[in-house]
């Protein structure tokens, strides 16, 4: 390796397998979210062989998209039924590996059959989960420089060695989907001083990007906490005109993925 040859690191261990230079090396550009999903930001202490594993497709596994796949396909469909509009003829061309779409309703539905092939549904739901997480710990590292503290080790067992199960979140939307945030706009995750203390205090995260919200279970205490996540979601729900109901993600068809009363 050459030795002017720029290197993406911080701390110098690696916040998804804890290896240091020289067992692994950190010149792969790690982009924190997909590039993409149009996010331009630019990570730190991901070696090159992690960087490799969660954007590679594996034969082996019966889902066998990468997780950055199956989260940018995820993300990408959802965009697409925000910006396609009704008169034009851009839904013709739509492709997805996943999804269908129902042009007169507006609607995306999975193509997987949930009963018939509930153990390949249950792998695909686990592989978005875990790029969840993924982007979670990236975008917390960028910002803080923490990502490496062993209270996320519970995350490293989830997302890079597939082990464990964590709990994700979802505000369903109680009129199809809404969108809040500029579609063009380079995607990033919050970390200001209130998200920071909230995660500090209950080990909930809220995560949003382009419409979709979520809880991670960022920490273990999470679990004492419950009944702030009931609390907070209650608040984000209000009176009901964009939230309906908090949901544990069992399912990805559970994601709202139509498009209704909306211009
Ligand atoms: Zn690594």
């Amino acid at each position: 390796m050459t030795t002017n040859k720029k290197e993406y690191i911080r701390k110098g261990k690696c916040i998804w397998c804890l290896k240091s230079k020289p067992e692994v090396g950190f010149y792969t550009k790690p982009h924190t979210i997909p590039k993409k999903l149009n996010s331009h930001n630019i990570g730190f202490d991901i070696c090159d062989s992690c960087n490799n594993f969660f954007g590679s497709d594996n034969k082996l596994d019966k889902v066998t998209y990468s997780v950055d796949k199956v989260l940018k396909e995820f993300f990408n469909v959802h965009k697409f039924l925000l910006t396609n509009k009704k008169d034009s003829n851009s839904w013709k061309k739509f492709k997805s590996q996943f999804f269908n779409y129902y042009h007169t309703s507006k609607t995306l539905k999975l193509n997987i059959d949930y009963r018939r092939n509930a153990t390949y549904a249950n792998q695909l739901t686990r592989k978005f989960k875990r790029g969840i997480y993924n982007i979670f710990l990236q975008e917390y590292h960028r910002n803080t420089e923490n990502g490496l503290d062993n209270k996320f080790d519970r995350i490293r067992e989830f997302v890079r060695h597939d082990s464990g199960e964590l709990p994700l979140y979802y505000l369903k939307s109680s009129d199809g989907v809404r969108i809040t945030e500029d579609l063009e706009l380079s995607h990033e995750l919050p970390f200001n001083d209130y998200g920071l203390e909230i995660l500090d205090k209950y080990g909930f995260y809220h995560l949003s990007m382009t419409g979709l919200n979520f809880y991670v279970e960022a920490t273990a205490k999470a679990k004492l906490n419950f009944d702030y996540l009931i609390k907070d979601s209650k608040y984000q729900i209000g009176t009901g005109f964009v939230f309906r109901e908090l949901i544990e993600l069992k399912k990805l068809n559970e994601i709202d993925f139509t498009l209704r009363n909306w211009n």
